[in-house]
């Protein structure tokens, strides 16, 4: 079922939570404020896992009661003190209006990013499917995204390490951000996925932009090259796991440099084609 359809079909899934912890994780003299939150719910039957999102019901403008956007998990739900917590991580979005030329909040972001700690917030979810997991610890784990689509992965690897105490497979992480400020999880003021580095099996690989501040592309797609060797072995690995996530412009150009890696467009379907009847290719692209 697609996510359309699962969230039409779930107005009866609608909930309330409150905020326990709202951090700014992207260090103050950076040109964007992202934020690591926590909410609770006190129902013990919740769940939500990495992969899926939750709907944030913002209250509407012009006449309309709400205004839902998604947002991905960043932790795994966790039983605490007879409720239960769960994350996600929240970029403030702005935008340019193209008539007037002036800059406008996105509703949501801004709803959330100003929240006080405390207050209830209208959830509906968890909507899509959560990531499958390897079975075996032996098995390669590949990750790449951006932004925001750090969450999952975020996720991921705290489980593989924190739950597992340590992973045999090969565990990479190609991500991508503006510039190092951005690097979220994995900056001077969060360094929450830095920790990871000194596990043996745990690389990552950062891609920024080569010019920030004229938005230019942020290179994903050189660091995937540069490593094509590992990437596209692991890719024929029938033991390995692709997690894709982030926003959809970087779609083209990051299947543009597997397929580099495999040699030819048709080889890099044909893999593609493989994890996805397996299993092993998980992706949410926003
Ligand atoms: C599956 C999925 C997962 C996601 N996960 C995350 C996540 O983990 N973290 C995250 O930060 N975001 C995530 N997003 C994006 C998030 O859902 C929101 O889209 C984002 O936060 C912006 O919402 P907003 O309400 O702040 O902005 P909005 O107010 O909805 O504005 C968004 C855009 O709408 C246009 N727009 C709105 N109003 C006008 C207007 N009056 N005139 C002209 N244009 C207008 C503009 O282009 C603007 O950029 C995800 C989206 C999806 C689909």
């Amino acid at each position: 079922m697609s996510l359309a359809t699962q969230i039409n079909s779930a107005a009866s899934k609608q909930f309330v939570a409150s905020l326990v912890r709202s951090e700014r994780i992207t260090p103050e003299n950076s040109p964007e404020e992202v934020r690591h939150m926590v909410f609770r719910r006190d129902d013990l039957s919740f769940g939500c896992k990495m992969g899926q999102c939750v709907r944030i019901m913002a209250p509407g403008q012009y006449g309309n009661k709400y205004h839902p956007r998604l947002y991905l998990v960043a932790d795994n739900d966790a039983e605490r003190d007879g409720g239960v917590e769960f994350a996600i991580c929240v970029k403030r979005h702005s935008y340019i209006d193209d008539f007037n030329g002036e800059r406008y909040q996105g509703i949501a972001s801004n709803y959330l990013c100003d929240l006080p700690v405390g207050a209830s917030v209208e959830i509906s979810g968890p909507f899509g499917y959560p990531f499958a997991m390897p079975e075996k610890r032996t098995s390669n784990i590949l990750m790449i995204g951006m932004g925001t689509g750090i969450a999952p992965f975020r996720a991921l690897i705290r489980t593989i390490y924190e739950k597992h105490g340590s992973w045999d497979g090969k565990v990479r992480l190609f991500y991508g951000a503006k510039s190092g400020l951005e690097m979220l999880y994995m900056n001077d003021e969060n360094k929450d996925l830095s920790q990871y580095v000194y596990q043996p099996t745990f690389k990552a690989f950062q891609a920024i932009s080569p010019r920030p501040a004229l938005d230019a592309p942020v290179a994903l797609d050189k660091a995937l090259e540069q490593n094509a060797a590992e990437v596209w072995e692991m890719m024929q690995n029938p033991d390995t796991y692709v997690y894709f996530a982030g926003v959809q412009d970087m779609q083209a150009s990051v299947e543009k440099a597997l397929a580099a890696t495999a040699g030819s467009e048709a080889a890099w379907l044909e893999a593609k084609d493989a994890m996805q009847t397996s299993g092993r290719w998980n992706e949410v692209l926003y």
